[in-house]
């Protein structure tokens, strides 16, 4: 029988030969050889003035929520349709997450509904690129600067992705990547910081080494390490870097391997959209996009139970994800939804996701549409 799995980590051959580098070298601690060499990699790939690995976005969330300033008190604006960490990592600041609506075509927050949220306590906001298409950042720039409001971009999903032609994460004050394995490029759990405005990179490097001005002591520019400042240790190991390096060094071919899936799960499913069965995503004139997901939004969640049980008797994976944040426990008691809640919750209760990885087949996409079609014929 068919089996399509939803997801497979990503990997493009020199893996195995880097790791054995990296264990070879007596160096597997952070800032290694092969960290340098993805940091560097990934400064060239976005044009940010730092990018720094961290062992998750989740963590690369939290130093960006730590350098943000934001504290009790404060509010930060999101949409409550994303993964828990871009509120946990504010939350852990002790400041109050605001969260809106999002747009339906994007699934990403609606820039129009940013400005009515601010307050005089609001301190950031948190656009997240869902599937690596990305938020408006013209509007949301203009209304940061309106109000001198931090950016922190959840770029999480957003690796090799732009905005008018500048790479996702590069906008706001920092930008968070995630390597997790689920992700387009992968470390197994890892992330990186982009740290966009250089006058931020030190006190960047110190919050990522304890709060330890280690760094610039290994660069001889400082003649004793101290603790100069609240931080954390957020740098992974380098067998982690010698893992992910060979997949930013191939990311082109990464990125259009899996755009090729995109565009022909988006050609085989047209037909469903014209006649009325599902809406398909849309991606705006000015953002190109990763193919992070594809994913589909049907009439309703019993729509979504019966598609995936008629998917998965044929061996398709099929997932979704995100309970509206703040619909959650812990949303309700460190958040509130700002404005009507039109999309959130009803969106998110039909969207799926279908099996999307580096190295999907033709024929296995053929095969996931085919069985979608079928579902619908039978309606
Ligand atoms: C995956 C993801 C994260 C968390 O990434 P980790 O590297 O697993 O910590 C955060 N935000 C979004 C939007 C994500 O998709």
């Amino acid at each position: 029988m068919t089996h399509i799995r939803f997801n497979i980590p990503p990997r493009t051959g020199r893996e195995q030969e880097y790791l054995e580098q990296a264990i070879q070298s007596g160096h597997i601690c952070g800032d290694g050889t092969f960290t340098m060499r993805c940091e560097e990699l990934l400064e060239k790939m976005t044009g940010t003035s730092k990018a720094l690995l961290t062992t998750s976005c989740t963590q690369a969330l939290e130093m960006a929520a730590l350098l943000s300033g934001a504290g009790p008190g404060d509010e930060v604006i999101m949409p409550s349709y994303t993964f828990v960490s871009t509120a946990n990592a504010f939350v852990l600041r002790g400041a109050r997450i605001v969260f809106v609506d999002v747009r339906p075509d994007t699934m990403n927050i609606d820039e129009n509904l940013i400005e009515p949220a601010v307050t005089e306590r609001t301190r950031a906001i948190v656009p997240v690129h869902y599937a690596g298409v990305g938020c408006n950042m013209d509007r949301i720039m203009d209304i940061a600067s309106k109000y001198g409001l931090k950016v922190i971009e959840d770029a999480a999903q957003g690796v090799m992705a732009s905005y008018k032609g500048k790479a996702l994460g590069t906008f706001g004050d920092f930008g968070c990547f995630s390597f997790h394995e689920t992700k387009n490029y992968s470390m197994g759990e890892g992330g990186a910081i982009l740290v966009n405005h250089p006058e931020d990179v030190e006190l960047a490097e110190i919050v990522r080494e304890k709060g330890t001005n280690r760094r610039l002591f290994m660069e001889g520019k400082v003649d004793k390490y101290t603790w100069v400042h609240e931080g954390s240790s957020y740098l992974p190991s380098d067998i982690n870097a010698a893992y992910l390096l060979p997949q930013l060094e191939d990311a082109e071919k990464i990125n259009s391997d899996r755009l090729r899936s995109w565009n022909r799960y988006h050609e085989g499913l047209l037909p469903l959209e014209k006649a009325g069965n599902i809406t398909l995503p849309v991606i705006p004139d000015e953002c190109s996009h990763n193919a992070h997901m594809f994913y589909i939004k049907v009439r309703d969640n019993s729509e979504r139970k019966a598609l995936m049980d008629h998917l998965g008797n044929k061996g398709i994976m099929s997932v979704f994800h995100y309970v509206p944040l703040h619909t959650s426990e812990a949303g309700l008691k460190y958040g509130e939804f700002r404005g009507e809640d039109r999309y959130t919750t009803c969106d998110s209760s039909r969207l799926l996701r279908l099996p999307m990885y580096y190295g999907l087949t033709d024929e296995d996409i053929d095969t996931v549409t085919d069985a979608v079609k079928e579902f619908y014929s039978e309606q």
